[in-house]
């Protein structure tokens, strides 16, 4: 008789079939990842890099994460952008694209912040709150990209200055479309002395996104 385990690991955070005790992703899955790197150049000094083309099959993953906090999903993510870092210059320190602290309490986390952390500790660096949303605004995905670029100027200040200075500061978020939030995120913490921003989401979208073989 085939062993059921009383506690059951969970399940793929990608394809929903269940998972060993200790996996993030089912072993199909976990085939085709860690293959190709997205990048594309969000303004003059910033890029973003990702593990992950934004299609349909990463988008649904991504709405299940943002619903449930699935730590499976974070720690998965997290472990491909570690993987990605190798490739890249290595960053001094890990911070997310904030939530506003309304919006954080009544969805109970920022699952921008839970990926960021993940890669944080798995490739040994210090993560640290170095933006802060200052207000509400509309949810991106519903607005023009005229809009969307209104919507999210002077949204986000620097914070914990001292963390910042001198520093190649990585910012992690769950995707990246249009790249007006990283694009400002970036801003910000250049203007606070940030030495390069690195940005590195889940899922990266839009046309100038290139793909490469690692
Ligand atoms: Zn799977």
């Amino acid at each position: 008789m085939r062993h059921i385990p009383f506690v059951f690991a969970g399940k793929c955070p990608y394809c929903g079939d269940v998972l060993e005790e200790g996996e993030n992703e089912c072993s199909v899955c976990r085939l085709q990842f860690y293959k190709f790197r997205y990048r594309r150049k969000l303004s003059d000094d910033i890029e973003c890099i990702a593990p992950f083309r934004y299609d349909g099959s990463i988008s649904d993953a991504i709405v299940r994460f943002k619903k449930s906090g699935c730590r499976q999903f974070a720690e998965s993510c997290g472990e491909q952008i570690s993987h990605l870092l190798n490739y890249a210059i290595p960053p001094d320190i890990v911070t997310c694209v904030p939530m506003y602290w309304l919006d954080k309490w009544t969805r109970g986390f920022n699952h921008a912040e839970k990926i960021a952390r993940c890669t944080a500790r798995i490739h040994k660096l210090p993560y640290a709150a170095l933006l802060r949303k200052k207000r509400h605004n509309q949810t991106q995905h519903k607005l023009n990209a005229e809009q969307r670029k209104q919507n999210i100027l002077g949204v986000f200040e620097a914070v914990n200055l001292p963390q910042i200075e001198g520093k190649r500061v990585l910012i992690v978020d769950d995707v990246c479309t249009t790249g007006f939030t990283l694009e400002e995120c970036g801003k910000m913490l250049r203007l606070a002395g940030a030495e390069s921003i690195l940005c590195a989401v889940a899922a990266l979208g839009g046309r100038r996104m290139v793909p490469e073989v690692l």
